[in-house]
């Protein structure tokens, strides 16, 4: 009986979400457009707000200071940029994509009297109106410019091989290098700050399911160890050493998007007007890479339309209203047409033919978790490799039916380890 009553109570452990309770009839969030099929965990509170939602709340008030605060913050931060400029070239440095948000903080960059150096990471997917976009501020702000082209033959095999690894996070190989180009130009040039268009108002929201840590450099490597064919010689791959050299330097990142009321429409509106910004749709159809990725490939393999989870961000920061995000969601997310010349261009850039790139959109999804990752027991501790094959059977049973498998654990385990179950089931639950 006590046994029993044990499982019950963990097994009602098991079930509950951080932010509520898991769902059970209901699938979609009451406040934003994000459902089951866009998370299988979504916990649903008893107001039926999704988690995601809660969180949004949570980081609004940690970080969001869109009054007196953030004015404050800004000009103090201001201020510590250009103390630790003295005698320098350059007191900050910038990541441009020709995107809204980055091309909003350079323009407060100017606003406020910093130098920047801006950096913009060419992958040879640029749109023509991306490459405007950037000429356009450096030249009207008189900032500097370092374009860092990839070397394309090696980056394209790269994206190759997270194709063929059938991973959804394709964008890692790119992020991860605009990350690395970024802290490796800063700590060449003794620039302590890095201005980022991160911001809680347009991207505060994202199912956890729907992408990869950028700065996983071991997923990357074991993924390109399995599937590319070009030995990565130049891609710049932030390493351990690397991170830890970037750590040491105190190197800081400012958000300064978040210190203001920050709302798109008018930052397209003010760019336009400043600086003869070109608008190019949706959020990151600046690279054609990157509009294809999330129009033809998310939707079709994976099942996923980063859409939602944009205008989810937009609800949730009062820009739009639910019924204006379910109305732009039922159209599609580009014309088909340029939807189908875009394929045409993807698949010639990169070599393949209708035939083999089918053929990977057929092939089902795999995790980024089937590679070695960074922080991995397998990683860490080459010498549990040989018991991989017995943990992926674990993971298989596991999906199959969770449930029985916690609770045998939970029977046997727990005792003999005199864990309490719930330590069980919260690590079980981690992996
Ligand atoms: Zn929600």
């Amino acid at each position: 009986m006590i046994m029993q009553a044990i499982v019950q109570e963990n097994s009602r452990n098991l079930n509950a979400h951080p932010y509520g309770t898991t769902p059970t009839t209901l699938t979609q969030c009451s406040r934003c457009i994000l459902d089951l099929n866009d998370d299988p965990d979504l916990g649903l509170d008893k107001h039926g707000i999704c988690h995601h939602c809660r969180a949004y709340d949570i980081q609004q008030k940690l970080y969001l200071k869109e009054d007196s605060e953030g004015e404050k913050l800004l000009r103090e931060k201001v201020a510590r940029i250009k103390e630790s400029g003295q005698g320098k070239k350059y007191d900050c440095i910038l990541g441009l994509s020709g995107g809204v948000d980055s091309s909003y903080v350079a323009l407060i960059a100017k606003q406020h009297g910093l130098r920047p150096l801006c950096v913009h990471f060419d992958n040879g997917w640029n749109s023509e109106i991306a490459v405007r976009n950037i000429h356009n501020i450096v030249n009207t702000l008189g900032f500097d410019l370092e374009t860092y082209v990839i070397d394309w033959e090696e980056f394209k095999d790269l994206q190759l091989a997270y194709l063929k690894a059938s991973v959804i996070d394709i964008e890692v190989v790119t992020d991860h290098a605009i990350y690395s180009v970024i802290y490796r130009l800063a700590l060449r040039h003794g620039i302590n700050y890095v201005l980022s268009g991160q911001n809680i108002v347009t991207e505060g929201v994202l199912p956890s399911r729907w992408g990869w840590n950028i700065k996983d450099f071991v997923n990357i490597k074991a993924i390109h160890k399995a599937f590319g064919q070009k030995p990565l010689r130049s891609y710049p791959l932030l390493s351990r050493s690397m991170k830890k050299q970037i750590a040491k330097s105190g190197i800081e990142t400012v958000e300064f998007l978040n210190w203001m009321p920050y709302r798109k429409a008018e930052a397209i509106q003010t760019l336009q007007h400043e600086v003869g910004w070109l608008n190019y749709g949706n959020k990151h159809h600046e690279s054609i890479w990157t509009r294809f990725f999330q129009v033809y490939i998310l939707p079709r393999k994976f099942g996923v339309d980063k859409r939602k989870a944009h205008y989810s961000n937009l609800i949730c920061s009062g820009q739009m209203t639910k019924e204006q995000a379910l109305s732009k969601i039922e159209k599609p997310a580009y014309d088909p047409a340029l939807l189908e010349q875009d394929k045409k261009f993807v698949l010639k850039k990169l070599g393949l033919t209708e035939a083999e790139f089918e053929a990977m959109m057929a092939a089902p999804p795999r995790s980024h978790k089937d590679f070695d990752t960074e922080g991995s027991l397998f990683h860490y501790y080459p010498v549990l490799k040989p018991l991989r094959p017995l943990w992926e059977q674990y993971k298989r049973i596991m999906k199959k039916d969770k449930g029985l498998v916690q609770i045998f654990l939970l029977l046997t385990v727990s005792p003999v380890l005199s864990f309490p179950g719930t330590t069980i089931l919260a690590v079980m639950q981690s992996v």
